[in-house]
């Protein structure tokens, strides 16, 4: 048995691993492989028609709102974003308060003037600036929900009537939002819900065609919109794996149903980790993410230990991002309740044992 901590590529629920290898050699009762169809067929167009409902429905998006994959992961949303929605002479809100974020920042600075509202950079990233000003003249304000790698999480949206614009890519999907308050959304699909390859992107029309420099093509929102995501070959298997774990996640419930289930395993991990004083979560309690729980050991060479304790116990994906150090799990919503289980009895054994 393994238990997949990974961050991102992450875990996936089983059947769609599944149904994805099955397509592979015969793609619904076809003879044909999704590998080797066409991507403007009916047969891929189902598919995609079923990811963008179902995304639809699990976000409850209203008719505003369109929904688009792209290619080129969230990094390209970096500066795709910008592009679209910033002129030279303009200035956007950004909220530093990630390595992501920072990266989204240096991007906006090729298209316009940013004004950083607020950082948290002056103590590692480990919490959330709170009771920052937007300025009611910025473009847009970006910030990210989720700080992958450092283990933060906003736990509300902020308020401004500034055009609202987020980087979901590992939070998205996996609790109860008003993803309507958003005007651009985007998210890599390789953490919460699906393969990599593939990005999602929600964004209401009436944003964009107000930038004067050229867009190339296939960077214009626009085109794809009209295109209905299929302006140029598509990434054909990783929506195709985005479309089953969206089928997956509405088969639990939906959201609201992942949601208490990504509570539990945030609450046994963080509830095992404060009551063991041999590991030490880094954040700021009130912005623990609940899906990357980041934490360390004071004592480096029992970090090895246990670190080779959850390898021999089946466990992958445990180690800190390569900048942070420590551990980090990523709970996201295909990792089973299960797998946090067997990492916090682990600590607990190990705990006993050092005592
Ligand atoms: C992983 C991640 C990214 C980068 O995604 P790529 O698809 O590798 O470009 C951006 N933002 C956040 C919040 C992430 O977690």
């Amino acid at each position: 048995m393994v238990y997949n901590f990974n961050s991102g590529p992450s875990v996936l629920p089983r059947e769609v691993f599944e149904q994805a290898s099955r397509a592979i050699l015969d793609f619904d009762g076809t003879g044909l492989s999704i590998l080797e169809i066409g991507h403007r067929t009916p047969l891929f167009q189902g598919v995609l028609d079923e990811a963008l409902a179902t995304a639809r429905e699990l976000m409850q998006l209203d008719k505003e709102h369109e929904v688009i994959f792209l290619h080129g992961g969230a990094s390209t949303q970096f500066f795709q974003v910008p592009m679209n929605l910033l002129n030279e002479n303009e200035t956007a809100a950004y909220l530093d308060c990630g390595t992501w974020g920072t990266k989204a920042i240096k991007e906006a600075k090729l298209y316009g003037n940013v004004d950083v509202v607020a950082s948290s950079k002056d103590k590692n990233y480990t919490y959330i600036p709170k009771g920052f000003a937007i300025p009611a003249g910025a473009k847009y304000f970006h910030y990210t929900t989720n700080n992958t790698i450092e283990g933060t999480q906003m736990h509300s949206i902020p308020e401004t009537d500034v055009p609202l614009v987020a980087d979901m890519s590992s939070d998205i999907l996996s609790r109860v939002t008003d993803f309507n308050r958003h005007d651009l959304i985007y998210a890599g699909a390789q953490k919460n819900m699906g393969a990599a390859g593939v990005n999602m992107v929600v964004l209401k029309k009436d944003l964009l065609g107000k930038v004067s420099r050229k867009l190339p093509t296939m960077m214009d929102y626009r085109q794809h919109i009209e295109a209905g995501s299929v302006l140029n070959t598509p990434p054909v298997f990783a929506i195709y794996v985005c479309m089953l774990t969206l089928r997956w996640l509405k088969e639990q419930g939906g959201v609201a149903a992942i949601e208490k289930i990504n509570d539990q395993k945030a609450a046994l991990l963080y509830d095992t980790l404060d009551s063991l004083p041999i590991f030490r979560p880094t954040v700021a309690k009130e912005d623990r993410s609940k899906m990357n729980v980041v934490f360390v050991m004071d004592d480096k060479e029992l970090e090895m230990e246990f670190l080779a304790a959850c390898t021999d116990n089946g466990m992958v994906g445990i180690q800190g991002h390569r900048t942070a150090g420590g551990f980090r799990a990523s709970l996201y919503n295909a990792l089973p309740l299960e797998s946090v289980k067997v990492l916090t009895d682990l600590m607990k054994e190990f705990a006993t044992q050092k005592a």
